[in-house]
């Protein structure tokens, strides 16, 4: 029995909804909180006669924290599950602190106002510092680790699938599989079609952002920074196929290097069809993916929000995208003084997730993890207090809920490695 609130309606948020309303035993009240209402509402409204967990709806600004810190007294949840956007994470945070509740999220913090000079000043010197330019990184929300394990409460970062559910396959794969983990692949394969020659699976911002960004990996105890796009590798995914994947910055590349110190190289790679990246360049080129506001026809608009607001919304695309994702972690070591290497990963079938919650693979591979973790959070399987990424807890009940929900996990002890 526990409340939660849920902070955010998007695409990924919608479909973690759903899955709690699957577990009402856990999840008996849950409230939908979201700055644009109406989406809770209707999520509301379709969920009703469909399960036994008492909803409610709320209007709130998340990047307002007072706003936050009064939904937070009024409804008195055991848990705020925040799947709104990056941006909001600190805030929300503070809120949770403030009113004394535990507090997770699927991504971490980056500031929306990437011009504002004092996050600037900040962001340079950590480049230079660690080596790695994303806009992203855990140092933000790392800096609230004293503060939360002073008040006793948790904080679970990055609880989708990646981050996420790949922390927790490392976490499984060094639990279980190795004495001395030496290198991790994590492949993330999206072998959809949703028929659109361009369309972001979520939300566009946060994803071009991510993907137009320089790549890097960690090697040899520092991190290795290349131009974006430029290292491609082709790798034949089980239930997919063979596909293009590119190396790319990814934020548990930075938690897993702390976690498993022992580790040699980690390295990230994503596939991408050529009609996405030819699009992708385009724009870039042009200037559609700025975050710099720019004066048109005397408004002011920001070049990537416009872009947003032409291209599909994401939570449109599960009806119309069909095939599979392949999602997993490869990895190399030793176990009893001998080398091995052993693959764990996860296929998804998008119709088959349109078909449960209507919504495509990539909201329901994300969607179903948040909602796991929060399940472990709950039910007091992961209860160590502080601010921690997924690779900290026990991994076991963790992927047992995910056999169990929707995202069972693949295993091979012989994978083709990448080179
Ligand atoms: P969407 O854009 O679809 O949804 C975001 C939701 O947050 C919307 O409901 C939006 O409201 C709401 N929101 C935005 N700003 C505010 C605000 N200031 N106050 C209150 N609500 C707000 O995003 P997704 O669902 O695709 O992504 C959700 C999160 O999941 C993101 O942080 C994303 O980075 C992360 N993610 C993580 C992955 C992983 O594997 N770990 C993979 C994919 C995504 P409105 O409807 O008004 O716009």
């Amino acid at each position: 029995m526990s409340r939660v609130l849920v902070i955010g309606c998007g695409g990924v948020a919608q479909v973690a909804i759903r899955k709690c309303c699957q577990v009402s035993e856990v999840f008996s009240e849950l409230c939908i909180a979201s700055r644009t209402l109406s989406k809770c509402d209707n999520l509301k409204k379709a969920l009703e006669g469909k399960t036994n967990t008492k909803i409610t709806t709320a209007q709130v600004n998340a990047d307002n924290v007072n706003e936050v810190i009064d939904l937070i007294n009024s409804y008195k949840p055991d848990l705020v599950m925040n799947i709104a956007l990056p941006y909001q994470d600190l805030v929300i945070m503070d809120a949770c602190l403030a009113c004394h509740v535990n507090y997770m999220d699927t991504a971490n913090y980056e500031p929306e106002d990437t011009d504002d000079p004092a996050w600037r000043e900040i962001y340079e010197k950590r480049c230079k510092e660690k080596g790695f330019s994303a806009y992203f990184d855990y140092s933000w929300q790392w800096a609230y680790r004293e503060k939360f394990e002073k008040a006793g409460l948790v904080a679970l970062l990055g609880c989708g699938f990646d981050p996420g559910v790949t922390q927790a396959y490392c976490a499984y794969a060094k639990k279980h599989e190795f004495d001395e983990i030496d290198n991790i692949d994590i492949l993330d394969c999206n072998g959809g079609d949703h028929g659109y020659a361009f369309a972001t699976n979520f939300n566009p911002e946060v994803n071009l952002r991510e993907v137009s960004a320089p790549g890097s990996y960690w090697e040899d105890g520092h991190w290795v920074e290349i131009p974006a796009m430029s290292i491609k590798r082709e790798y034949n995914f089980d239930k997919v196929g063979m596909k293009d994947m590119y190396l790319l910055h990814h934020e548990e590349i930075e938690s897993l290097a702390l976690n498993i110190p022992e580790v040699k190289r980690i390295r990230f790679f994503m596939t991408f069809g050529q009609s996405y990246l030819t699009h992708m360049k385009c724009l870039e080129d042009v200037g559609m993916l700025s975050t710099t506001p720019i004066e048109f026809e005397g408004h002011e608009i920001v070049p990537i929000k416009f872009l947003k607001a032409l291209l599909p919304d994401p939570a449109s695309l599960g009806p119309r995208t069909h095939g599979k994702t392949n999602i997993g972690c490869i990895f190399s070591g030793k176990k009893d003084g001998k080398e091995k290497t052993y693959y764990i990963y996860n296929v998804c079938d998008h119709q088959e997730c349109y078909k449960e919650v209507e919504s495509q693979a990539i909201s329901y591979t994300t969607g179903v993890p948040a909602m796991c973790g929060a399940l472990m959070l709950l039910t007091g399987k992961w209860n160590t207090i502080g601010v921690h990424t997924v690779e900290e807890f026990d991994p076991d009940p963790f992927l047992d809920a995910l056999d169990k929900y929707g995202l069972p996990r693949s295993e091979s002890h012989e994978p083709v490695l990448v080179d």
